[in-house]
């Protein structure tokens, strides 16, 4: 006799979609036969990892026959070091996404809840479906909002009740390219329940330090213990195929987190890259260097086109295509470069554009004018 697996299922998995990562460039140049192709759709870094790490990864690669140090010594040692933390408060992870999945497993279960925004990070969506835990989402800022479809704040404090565990926050987030007040993030975090964790995604952090406003959550984590603060190697730093995150939180989470984690949640070569790119502040300076440029030359080319964007927190932008965005997708892939079509998120006329090198940006250009010009 059989029997339907999605029967047997936990409760939240069979109702889960996978989550839909960028086209990789290998299989758009296999389909169309094309090459020279241009990813910009996975918010990468378009210089590749920092040397240091790569000399670094050299380095480690006979030892790559033994476990990795499933306690991250010296990663954890040496980002202590670099946010003034003590490093018991840290846990690494398989991407940032493994912390927010921890976090997920760690505080969620059915007849719990957890709170995040209509078009928030996707993975907070997912992490909470898989534990069968309901979720509130709070309805999104209007788009001619000075934070075009961010984070209402209110309209998710408005979503707290007695059974909420986890709430999300990306600041910046992606894929709206919006962030956060300074003063109104950390009075809503005032205002999350003490049954509560509160968790502020910062995958975007470096590209708007230093911008008036905007302040990283990390310093308040003494005065609230339920404050998780999470952050990655895969954007700024250019480790994204190494998956290597953490997450900064209090201890007595951070022990949690760490009970519940794989014991070598992280390998031994993600480990030895983080660490040596942290060494490189020349490879985060050019990149951002490089990301600021190409987030001007778009937002003129948008501008001259007459498309709306959102704003430009990170390394990509959320462009208004005006009309159904799938055949504007498949015209520039057509056109050998990849963009991030954002249905999911319920942006049908929405893409999402990664900002990458001069020269993939020029690729880029070119495609835009060819389909927007060119009455498709
Ligand atoms: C890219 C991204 C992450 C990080 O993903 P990793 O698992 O660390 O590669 C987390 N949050 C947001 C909002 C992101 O865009």
């Amino acid at each position: 006799m059989s029997c339907d697996p999605l029967t047997l299922a936990a409760p939240g998995v069979g109702a889960l979609r996978p989550y839909q990562p960028g086209k990789p460039t290998a299989e758009l140049e296999r389909e169309l036969g094309l090459r020279d192709t241009v990813k910009l759709a996975s918010n990468e870094n378009p210089l590749g990892p920092p040397p240091s790490a790569l000399a670094a990864l050299q380095r480690v690669a006979p030892e790559l026959a033994l476990y990795p140090d499933g306690n991250g010594h010296d990663l954890k040692r040496r980002l202590a070091e670099e946010l003034s933390v003590p490093p018991d408060r840290i846990t690494l992870g398989n991407g940032s996404n493994d912390v927010l999945v921890l976090l997920a497993e760690t505080f969620l279960q059915p007849g719990l809840e957890a709170v995040y925004s209509q078009y928030g990070f996707a993975v907070f969506a997912l992490a909470t479906q898989a534990t069968g835990a309901m979720a509130r989402v709070a309805p999104a800022r209007a788009a001619d909002d000075a934070q075009p479809l961010g984070h209402d704040l209110d309209a998710m404090a408005g979503c707290f009740s007695p059974r909420t565990r986890l709430v999300f926050v990306a600041n910046p987030n992606n894929p709206t390219g919006s962030w956060l007040q300074a003063d109104e993030l950390r009075a809503f975090i005032a205002r999350v329940p003490a049954h509560a964790i509160v968790v502020v995604d910062e995958a975007y952090v470096e590209y708007v330090l230093g911008v008036e406003g905007f302040a990283s959550a990390l310093p308040w984590l003494e005065e609230f213990p339920n404050l998780v603060v999470t952050r990655t190697f895969s954007k700024a730093w250019g480790l994204a195929g190494m998956r290597v995150g953490y997450a900064v939180s209090g201890p007595a989470v951070a022990d949690l987190l760490n009970r519940i984690r794989q014991p070598f949640n992280v390998n031994l070569a993600a480990q030895a890259m983080a660490l040596a790119a942290l060494d490189d502040r020349d490879y985060l300076q050019r990149g951002l260097r490089v990301n600021r440029e190409g987030i001007h030359g778009l937002q003129r080319t948008l501008a001259q086109l007459g498309l709306w964007h959102g704003n430009a927190a990170g390394n990509f932008l959320l462009v208004d295509t005006g009309r159904d965005a799938a055949p504007v997708y498949q015209a520039l892939l057509q056109r050998g470069v990849i963009v991030r079509p954002v249905a999911n998120y319920g942006l049908p006329e929405h893409l999402r554009i990664s900002i990458g090198t001069p020269e993939q940006m020029q690729r880029l250009d070119g495609a835009l004018r060819d389909v927007f010009a060119g009455g498709h």
